[in-house]
């Protein structure tokens, strides 16, 4: 709120403003500040909606909002057809899928894999490129079954091939790898075993090509290879000089966890030679961390990768290939700049660094260029997946206004009436000032008896007034003190959402990451609330208290007040449904069992020409599962619970009825969802 932090846009800070969604009128208005109380004459409109949540900056081609205020999927991008998220989330739920929900769209997928694939042609035609881009998907960085199937379906036309990390990814990619001609990067730690199976792949007609990390992987590959008679491909991950920026900054420089200095290269080259080897030696592979927000870092790596690719070449290797690793961004608050949560450049302007600076050096030393390789996955994989998920319930601080005050008023609610009455423009910081002293003289008084429960509460409820007024002048200012900058997020309402966040937005939590979150309906209407996310868990940073703005980030999310279902009793709210979105990238294999919350629902949707359709549903896990995973047995459970009851009732602690209501209960939460139906 009001005073924005200086964050590092270097050059970028006017993109900000280039971006579709904030050109009309974030300069009258700051993202944050809602039209309230002033300016709600004029009604509320989805176009409101579409730039409060920056749907466009994040989103296009995907996610959009219709005239009925939903969310809609557009899998196919540009190509057309398109869905009603709330409907489709209403039906599912009418199939027994409820909610959270992970829904994949596989048409995202397939478009994402196109569009990464068009880019490189497009770069490669424009450069007058003379070699090819082949493409792989980085398995961890979502190894579901069906996920990495289609991919594999998607990418056949482009020879797209997978990347893996570890032995178990090794096996996931062998064994699901069919397109003739794809690459099989063999990343990673490895042992004898792995290196053995990768060579051995050869002769299931796999194209692997085995990276060598770390430089003991050059004996074992050279043993390897003797033992069975393979030759094998192989290639070498360098570290770079050029170092990251950002969460994932340390994957490069001479420190960096994986890869070879530039003696440990030269000596391989040697050992290789040696061995009469050396003609194995054909890919060059670097990685400088994973979401790189700022193109400059891209292509200083990629300018000296390319030198060193050249080198090798020179030094007798036969180098065919140049792997540029992962670190392609994805826009996650959609401001187009070199923030940690966005990324100042395009697709295809990486594709065109990539292609442009590769052939330049290669053309400048006279060496062949090489057929470009890369291993995006955030890119390929983040869109495809929204987490639809529903609001349980809301707390909200209390801020009606309290009676008058009478003549035996104690003096301090007296004081704290007399602020409130008094708050203007003008003097609203001291008056803050002056009812937080006030309330604390209050709450001090009561410790020593000097005040009942009764006033201490009216104390508390004047107080709390007084900030809410103070607070909606406030986000009318242009310039906001520091002191009133929590305000915002103590007021803030409290939505209790059907979700761990450590299980299904785990580097929310770990490492701060920034999703888009909205609501996927009721988009037509003001959101009045401003709020905080907190999840089911019982752990105090089970919360989301941080959301995507168009610069920095906003400690609070504006949500709508629960609607009363009619005539429902016990009064209940009608359904409120929030997405999260772009976390199809590492999130799922990431999250936890804290509080043995397991995972989601899924389903994979496809669109058909007469709607869509559902090709899996993948059940969430159930309570058995979950206590499967920490060795508990149901069976063993239930009949504890049973004996239990079975004494109770002979010490006439329980009816028979309650204790078989307890024993229906305990049984069929076994077979259920961990989450709130
Ligand atoms: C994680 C990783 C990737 C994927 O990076 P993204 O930023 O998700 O594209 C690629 N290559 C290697 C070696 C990795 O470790």
């Amino acid at each position: 709120m009001g005073k924005r932090q200086s964050i590092a846009f270097e050059s970028n800070q006017a993109n900000a403003h280039d971006t579709p969604s904030a050109s009309h009128s974030s300069t009258e208005r700051s993202p944050q500040s809602l039209p309230n109380e002033t300016s709600a004459k004029t009604p509320w409109t989805i176009e409101d909606s579409e730039e409060l949540y920056r749907i466009k900056g994040w989103g296009e081609p995907y996610f959009s909002i219709n005239a009925a205020g939903h969310v809609t999927v557009s899998p196919k991008g540009d190509r057309g057809g398109s869905l009603d998220l709330y409907e489709l989330v209403n039906a599912l739920k009418l199939r027994n899928v409820g909610l959270p929900l992970l829904i994949r769209f596989s048409d995202i997928l397939e478009d994402r894999i196109e569009r990464l694939n068009a880019c490189f042609a497009k770069a490669i035609a424009r450069y007058s490129y003379a070699g090819s881009y082949r493409g792989v998907f980085p398995v961890k960085c979502n190894q579901q079954r069906h996920l990495i199937e289609d991919l594999v379906r998607f990418g056949k036309p482009h020879q797209f091939g997978l990347e893996a990390g570890s032995k178990p990814e090794l096996l996931i990619a062998l064994a699901t790898l069919d397109t003739p001609g794809a690459l099989l990067i063999c990343n990673g730690y490895k042992d004898r075993e792995y290196i053995e199976t990768a060579m051995l792949a050869r002769r299931l007609g796999h194209t692997p090509i085995i990276v060598l990390e770390q430089f003991e992987e050059v004996d074992l590959v050279i043993e390897a290879s003797r033992k069975l008679q393979v030759e094998p491909i192989l290639g070498v991950r360098a570290k770079l000089s050029a170092k990251g920026i950002g969460r994932w900054g340390t994957s490069a420089g001479d420190r960096a966890k994986f890869g070879l200095t530039i003696p440990e290269i030269l000596q391989s080259v040697e050992k290789l030679r040696d061995a009469k080897m050396l003609n194995a030696l054909q890919l060059l592979h670097f990685h400088v961390g994973s979401q790189i927000s700022a193109i400059s870092v891209i292509k200083d790596a990629i300018r000296e990768a390319s030198q060193i690719y050249v080198e090798l070449s020179k030094l007798g290797a036969n180098m065919q290939y140049l792997d540029v690793g992962g670190g392609l961004g994805v826009d996650y608050d959609g401001s187009k700049t070199n923030f940690y949560a966005s990324k100042n450049y395009s697709m295809q302007n990486y594709a065109n660094d990539v292609v442009a600076q590769v052939r330049d050096i290669c053309h400048e030393r006279e060496v062949p260029v090489p057929t470009l390789v890369s291993e995006s996955g955030r890119a390929i994989a983040s869109h495809q997946s929204v987490l639809v998920f529903d609001v349980l319930g809301t707390s909200d601080v209390i801020t009606d206004n309290p009676p008058p005050p009478e003549d035996k008023t104690p003096l301090v609610i007296r004081n704290l009436h007399e602020t409130y009455q008094s708050i203007t423009v003008e003097n609203y910081q001291e008056a803050y000032h002056d009812a937080t002293q006030f309330k604390e003289e209050a709450v001090s008084m009561f410790g020593f008896g000097y005040l009942s429960l009764t006033d201490r509460a009216t104390a508390e409820r004047l107080y709390w007034s007084c900030c809410h007024k103070i607070l909606s002048i406030a986000r009318q200012q242009e310039y906001v003190p520091d002191d009133l900058e929590d305000l915002e997020k103590i007021m803030a309402s409290i939505y209790y959402v059907n979700l761990s966040v450590f299980q299904s937005a785990p580097d929310s939590w770990a490492i701060d990451q920034l999703f888009p979150i909205m609501p996927i309906h009721r988009l037509d209407e003001e959101p009045t609330h401003r709020a905080t996310l907190a999840d089911l868990t019982c752990d105090s940073d089970g919360k989301i208290h941080q959301f995507i703005d168009l610069r920095d980030v906003k400690s609070v999310l504006e949500l709508h007040p629960l609607r009363q279902q009619e005539s429902s009793s016990p009064a209940t709210h009608e359904p409120y449904y929030l997405a999260m979105f772009l976390n199809g990238a590492y999130q799922e294999i990431m999250g936890n069992l804290h509080n043995l919350f397991g995972d989601t629902n899924a389903v994979h949707i496809k669109l058909s020409p007469k709607g869509y359709q559902i090709e899996h549903v993948v059940k969430g896990d159930t309570m058995t599962e979950v206590l499967g995973y920490v060795q508990y047995d149901s069976e063993d459970l239930i009949e504890n619970i049973r004996r239990r009851s079975e004494q109770a009732l002979q010490e006439k602690q329980i009816t028979l009825q309650e204790s078989q209501l307890l024993l229906q209960n305990y049984e069929r939460s076994l077979s259920r969802y961990t989450y709130l139906s």
